[in-house]
């Protein structure tokens, strides 16, 4: 729910000169942005405690246990995920590069090969039978081609954003204005200025993927004890 009110927020923040390029109407890196964030604010304990309510005695806020053992267990494979989406990521772009599709198209290599190679090499220790064809049911590819890997460059982002921002204090004001005010420009601007605005820099291809490692690293390390 949260995810989806980050998109829908993001539309209704929209303030720019041409629908076109409002709200959610921008490069599809940008877009998951946002909605992204808002996983990060469910994810927080002070803000989860503060939006769950039983509908019958709205003044009780769910206990710290049960919070804490609802995000530990949200987040029990994150490192695994990330590594998976990942290769997902360079399935989509090889499927559709110039060495692949080609040979793709010519029958001499077939997609189910392609995919268990790269998921091998991704995750050695897991056992796939060469012969299951996930990737038939992975629609993203059909209708994002060559930009699923769009997805975890949004997650990181917004993983920097949280970190950098909203991490210390998630009800911040200032940073809670700012980013309304990033989100109002829609696809008006390219994405690295958006993100410079809120981050005050832009970040190259390592900050995002530190980002990412900074959390998956802490992720896999909590429990409910140390949530
Ligand atoms: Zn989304």
């Amino acid at each position: 729910m949260f995810h989806e009110l980050g998109h829908a927020m993001h539309s209704i923040l929209g303030r720019t000169k041409y629908q076109h390029v409002a709200g959610t109407r921008c490069p599809q890196d940008f877009s998951e942005i946002p909605s992204n964030l808002m996983e990060y604010f469910f994810s927080d304990l002070r803000v989860m405690r503060d939006v769950i309510r039983r509908t019958d005695r709205p003044s009780d806020k769910i206990s710290i246990e049960s919070a804490a053992s609802l995000l530990a267990s949200r987040h029990s494979f994150t490192a695994i995920e990330t590594v998976q989406q990942a290769a997902y990521g360079l399935y989509d772009l090889e499927v559709h590069g110039p060495i692949a599709a080609p040979q793709i198209a010519s029958g001499r290599l077939s997609t189910t090969e392609l995919f268990h190679d790269i998921m091998q090499k991704a995750m050695p220790h897991v056992q796939r039978s060469p012969n299951s064809a996930f990737q038939h049911r992975f629609h993203h590819t059909v209708q994002y081609g060559a930009k699923y890997f769009s997805y975890l460059v949004a997650r990181a982002s917004a993983s920097l954003i949280w970190q950098q921002r909203f991490q210390n204090e998630p009800f911040s004001r200032k940073w809670g204005d700012c980013w309304g005010e990033v989100q109002s420009h829609g696809g008006g601007h390219p994405p690295s200025i958006l993100l410079e605005k809120i981050l005050g820099f832009r970040p190259t291809e390592k900050d995002l993927t530190h980002a990412l490692s900074r959390e998956s690293y802490h992720l896999s390390n909590l429990d409910a004890v140390t949530v």
